[in-house]
């Protein structure tokens, strides 16, 4: 799939009509790393920590985290990463660290709130990122935050770690930027308070979605059932994306939804100018921005978030078709 799109590797994701997108890549391990290159993504949107921490047999130490997290910033060089703490628990279990049964993982005791419960492993963590990040630039954000509180709580633990490393005289990163994610419908309605206190903001669409429709992620027989590209969702996206801009606080968008061309499409169509995807989703979503006539969907987009049934998807599929998409 790669190979396809290898000749519009190095060409912007630029619509028609001059507007610029920034594609970013979704990555884990240090095997994901290569793809960097290979797509010519501007930079990784979403490290997902938890991967390191779920193939492996015993609970990996700061110096084997800060090993992997120092081979992400060399495979970026001067490329953004954006490491985000562990996210264990839900549909990411680690054999090491035991806990209970629970009837609804998804909504359990997961991410953050672990961190927050157990705030030696989430020192731990930002501690090695801080290492690997001596000299250069850490962008670092933490997630399932449900309310600005505990972007506050998980921010005062990253500042104690950075004291402890100016306390040390060891070198620290030349800057450091924190983010969240917005994956708890919850924290939609702080988001005026959380702007103010955010370096960026990262929409996980898979989690917020599943939560928006009260539909698990997983379950094979829901699949299908709600659609992302439903008003509810498109106007609630574009009320986020709108006072992110606003404050000017980059946005970006890193769940799966962003991956797929169509649903992209309506993305950039309702403001958004930043989405974090899969290696292999990069060539195919840049080669719709690249013959995106940006203008036309607005107004098309527009006439139609009104509407209350499924339409608004087979309009899109139109407009893509007749726009030669
Ligand atoms: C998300 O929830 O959209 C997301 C990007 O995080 P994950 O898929 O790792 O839960
Ligand atoms: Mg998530």
């Amino acid at each position: 799939l790669l190979a396809e799109y290898e000749a519009e590797r190095a060409l912007s994701a630029k619509t028609l009509d001059g507007t610029d997108v920034t594609l970013l890549m979704n990555a884990g391990l240090t095997a994901d790393l290569a793809s960097l290159d290979a797509t010519g993504a501007e930079g990784i949107g979403l490290f997902r920590t938890e991967f390191q921490f779920m193939v492996a047999s015993t609970l990996p130490k700061v110096e084997e985290q800060t090993r992997i997290y120092s081979a992400a910033l060399d495979a970026a060089r001067e490329r953004p990463v954006v490491f985000r703490t562990l996210d264990i628990g839900g549909d990411k279990q680690v054999p090491f660290l035991p806990r209970d049964e629970e009837e609804n993982p998804a909504m359990g005791w997961r991410a953050i709130r672990v961190a927050l419960d157990r705030p030696a492993l989430l020192r731990y963590q930002l501690r090695a990122l801080l290492y690997a990040a001596a000299g250069r630039t850490l962008h670092v954000m933490f997630p399932m935050i449900a309310e600005v509180a505990e972007f506050r709580a998980c921010r005062k633990i990253l500042q104690k770690e950075i004291e402890r490393l100016e306390g040390l005289g060891k070198e620290p990163p030349g800057r450091v930027y924190v983010g969240c994610m917005l994956e708890v419908p919850s924290l939609a309605w702080q988001l005026d308070a959380l702007l103010k206190e955010v370096d960026f903001l990262s929409i996980g669409t898979n989690d917020l979605m599943q939560f928006f429709f009260a539909c698990d992620r997983s379950s094979p027989r829901l699949a299908g059932r709600y659609d992302l590209l439903a008003p509810s969702v498109l106007t609630f996206l574009r009320g986020v994306v709108a006072s992110c801009n606003a404050a000017n606080v980059p946005v970006t968008l890193c769940g799966e939804m962003g991956g797929r061309p169509l649903e992209a499409m309506a993305l950039v169509g309702l403001g958004l100018r930043r989405i974090s995807t899969s290696p292999t989703s990069i060539g195919p979503v840049k080669r719709m921005i690249r013959t995106l006539n940006l203008d036309e969907l607005r107004v098309f987009l527009d006439a139609r978030l009104d509407s209350t049934d499924h339409s608004i998807r087979d309009s899109l599929v139109h407009f893509a078709r007749d726009h030669g998409i």
